[in-house]
């Protein structure tokens, strides 16, 4: 199976990866964390793309196309994959389709999450993050039980600038933008399938599964 998972930040996209890894046993790519990656091991991409990304701006394509192509070139995709944060417009949609072509492969569907703006905007304002190991948290649903200590590691529980909501409204306004066009692009192809991300944790991997099947 190979999928690309769109959706808007707060709307559960590792949780749904989770799923879909553990139902057809395929790698989770995200360009953010492998570009994260190279940034940590200070190789030549990573120095390159550490600027843009200190900036919250897009690093350049060619940078990130090589990248995945490497990736989607190793023998652990030939089952499939699931590809996240890539692509993010649609010159990278078209460079996606290149790397597919030479791989001889194609997409089986795009899972696109959509979740009210609302419930996002409460998710992301709720949401906590420890400061020191990452666990994160949630005010309402998952608090850490002694305040503001996470129970992992006892670092400080803090809500990250970028959970506010102010800037959680832009960020969705930002991604909104960004995601419309390449939605369109696999619209007209017939692989978007929209995914209900609110219908709860219980029933979130029934509602994976409703619309995978079909995808094949
Ligand atoms: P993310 O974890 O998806 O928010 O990505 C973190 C940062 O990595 C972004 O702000 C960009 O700087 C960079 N990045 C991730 N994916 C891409 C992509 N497909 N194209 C360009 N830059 C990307």
């Amino acid at each position: 199976m190979r999928i690309v998972l769109l959706g808007p930040p707060g709307s559960g996209k590792g949780t749904v990866a989770n799923i879909l890894i553990e139902t057809y046993n395929i790698p989770h790519i995200t360009t953010g964390d492998l570009l994260r990656e190279e940034v940590a091991k200070g190789t030549e991409i990573g120095k390159f793309a550490k600027p843009y990304m200190d900036r919250g701006e897009l690093v350049p394509d060619e940078v990130v196309t090589r990248m995945v192509e490497g990736r989607l070139s190793r023998s652990d995709c030939e089952k499939g994959f699931i590809l996240d944060g890539y692509p993010r417009n649609p010159a990278q949609a078209k460079s996606l389709d290149e790397i597919l072509r030479q791989l001889n492969m194609s997409l089986d569907c795009i899972l696109n999450i959509v979740v009210p703006d609302d419930e996002l905007i409460r998710r992301l304002t709720t949401r906590r993050i420890c400061s020191n190991c990452g666990a994160i948290y949630n005010t309402l649903t998952k608090p850490p039980k002694k305040e503001e200590v996470c129970d992992l590691c006892g670092g400080k529980v803090i809500q990250r600038d970028d959970d506010k909501e102010e800037v959680i409204r832009n960020r969705l306004e930002v991604y909104k933008k960004q995601a419309k066009p390449i939605i369109e692009l696999y619209r007209k192809r017939g692989l978007v399938r929209n995914l209900k991300g609110d219908v709860g944790l219980q029933a979130l991997p029934a509602e994976v599964k409703k619309m995978m099947e079909g995808s094949k």
